[in-house]
């Protein structure tokens, strides 16, 4: 019964996110996609947002190579923006120590639209438990293939728990139940505060698992 959890936003955040995604495409193609750009993406993930500006920098899509580019790009952004003495990353601490508590009964899983490599850095700057599997944005895939991914060959139930509303059109498309983490994803499903305790966290995960919402 994997629990999946999204990173940004649901575990912590890294306030600078786009502004390095930007930055690190603009190294690699010479001009930096503006913020108006990357607005009339459409996707969630690392994938589907650089195939996204690609086309309409270059008019076709993003290959592999391209992709493979871009990760590391965007590492090396990172590894400088949240270097030791520089930016730090906020951790929701209630919210990965129920991460942590649930991981040690249950099947757990970091899905998230960040590229691999990215995903790794965040995650271990979050202090998410290595033995924990993530699963980042694959070429082709948009965020409901990559939960399908996670699901499979596994029992039910399951459950996503994310931040945003493309967390919930994923999970709905999937065929999951969700949990909001924050105030900016409404809708009827079990919600959470980022600040909320891990006890109130796991219950409220252990109630959506057993259909209690
Ligand atoms: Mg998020």
């Amino acid at each position: 019964m994997p629990i999946c959890f999204d990173l940004d936003g649901t575990l912590g955040h890294f306030s600078s996110g786009f502004v390095l995604l930007r930055e690190a495409l603009g190294g690699l193609w010479g001009v930096a996609p503006t913020v108006e750009e990357l607005g009339r993406c459409g996707g969630s993930t690392d994938w589907e947002i650089v195939d996204e500006l690609h086309r309409m920098r270059f008019g076709r899509g993003l290959d592999e190579a391209g992709y493979a580019a871009y990760e590391s790009a965007c590492i090396a952004r990172f590894r400088e923006a949240f270097a030791p003495g520089a930016q730090e990353a906020v951790g929701y601490g209630g919210v990965l120590e129920a991460m942590h508590r649930l991981a040690a009964t249950r099947r757990v899983w970091l899905v998230s639209g960040n590229a691999p490599g990215l995903l790794a850095f965040k995650a271990g700057l979050l202090g998410v438990d290595p033995a924990i599997p993530r699963l980042g944005s694959l070429p082709r895939h948009d965020r409901a293939d990559l939960l399908k991914r996670a699901l499979r060959g596994c029992p039910g139930p399951h459950l996503y728990v994310g931040d945003r509303p493309h967390d919930l059109a994923a999970a709905q498309a999937a065929g999951l139940p969700f949990l909001g983490i924050g105030a900016a994803v409404p809708g009827d499903h079990p919600s959470l505060s980022e600040d909320a305790e891990a006890e109130h966290v796991v219950a409220t995960v252990e109630a959506a698992l057993s259909g209690r919402h």
